[in-house]
């Protein structure tokens, strides 16, 4: 597995510009799917069954980046603006790639000074792209992702953007053990654009009208030095979402979850994250509501271009995944008034 996860997290995607890792994804998927399409906004829509329930499973394709917006004259220096929640202390001496694979190098304007211990905004950085002639190599309205290659330690593996190619792997191996085979209908959908606001989420749940949505993303381990107060760990298992900023997980659906995970004897723990959210709190709100739960793979340092996760968590969002889509929740019928 950690070849496809390297693969994937080494793959150039920011928000808006997913499309070399959508036809990567294309490709993988073709021979575990029944219908493969492209949505207007540029989701990968991968069906597999028919009849039953509808069940979209949902993990976003695009990673954090930046986004060349203005030259400074007569110089290689590029100011930029973010695409996603960038973590200022990360920044400076980070590499970034463009899309026809330049490097450039960001830099903070005083890095010995204020910039060694606070950096207010985008504003104090600039990203060098100057070849040997000292012209800039790069056009202002570029995107870039950070530059980071992915590598493994023991059952840990550290990279770029596993933010949410790790959920892409979730989704990937899932498609692949139901061996095109489903009694209900699911709709595996790679998203666009949930680092800018959930906006690929949006529209998949309102082209596809799902009974029962499932996202995959990362969610931030605590145990981290001076970590907030979260109970998820490395190498814990499953992490189950209850709640976040953006979703409360409907309590029947919550209590599905969990029995199918000791049920299967998969390796669980439970999510409560104070701070960002993930695909299904725009997935929940499609049409008049559809009920919505979340595996999260706990990760440590996320937004950064070390993004840690371990195999065995993996493997357990995997196992948990494939037998929540073979037993979808029964929903309680709307009551007649
Ligand atoms: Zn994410």
């Amino acid at each position: 597995m950690f070849d496809l996860i390297k693969q994937l997290t080494e793959a150039w995607a920011p928000s808006g510009y997913e499309h070399h890792l959508r036809a990567t994804l294309r490709e993988m998927v073709k021979p575990y799917a029944d219908e493969v399409s492209v949505d207007g906004l540029g989701n990968l829509i991968v069906r597999v069954g028919k009849g039953g329930k509808k069940v979209l499973i949902a993990a976003h394709m695009d990673e954090i980046g930046v986004m060349a917006n203005y030259a400074e004259p007569k110089t290689g220096y590029l100011r930029f603006a973010p695409i996603g929640g960038l973590l200022y202390t990360t920044l400076h001496g980070s590499r970034v790639m463009f899309e026809d694979g330049t490097i450039g190098v960001m830099a903070n304007q005083d890095p010995w000074g204020k910039g060694r211990t606070a950096a207010s905004d985008t504003d104090t950085f600039y990203i060098d792209t100057e070849d040997e002639t000292g012209a800039q190599r790069v056009r202002v309205g570029s995107p870039a992702v950070f530059w980071r290659e992915t590598q493994q330690r023991g059952s840990r593996v550290i990279g770029k953007a596993m933010d949410d190619r790790i959920g892409c792997v979730v989704a990937l191996e899932t498609l692949k053990r139901l061996a095109g085979k489903a009694d209900h209908e699911l709709y595996f959908v790679f998203t666009v654009q949930e680092e800018v606001g959930l906006r690929g989420a949006r529209v998949a749940a309102q082209g596809i009208k799902p009974d029962l949505a499932i996202a995959l993303d990362v969610t931030a381990a605590g145990d981290e030095i001076k970590a907030e107060r979260l109970a998820v760990r490395l190498g814990e298992g499953a992490a189950i979402k209850v709640m976040d900023i953006g979703h409360v997980v409907p309590p029947d659906l919550l209590h599905w979850m969990i029995d199918t995970a000791e049920k299967h004897g998969i390796p669980y723990q439970s999510e409560v994250l104070a701070r960002g959210t993930t695909d299904a709190a725009a997935l929940q709100l499609a049409h008049s509501g559809v009920p919505t739960g979340c595996i999260s793979i706990p990760t440590r340092f996320v937004h950064t271009t070390s993004e840690t996760v371990d195999l065995a968590d993996v493997n357990a969002c995997i196992d948990l995944l494939t037998q929540l889509v073979r037993s979808p929740l029964k929903l309680k019928k709307k009551a007649k008034i």
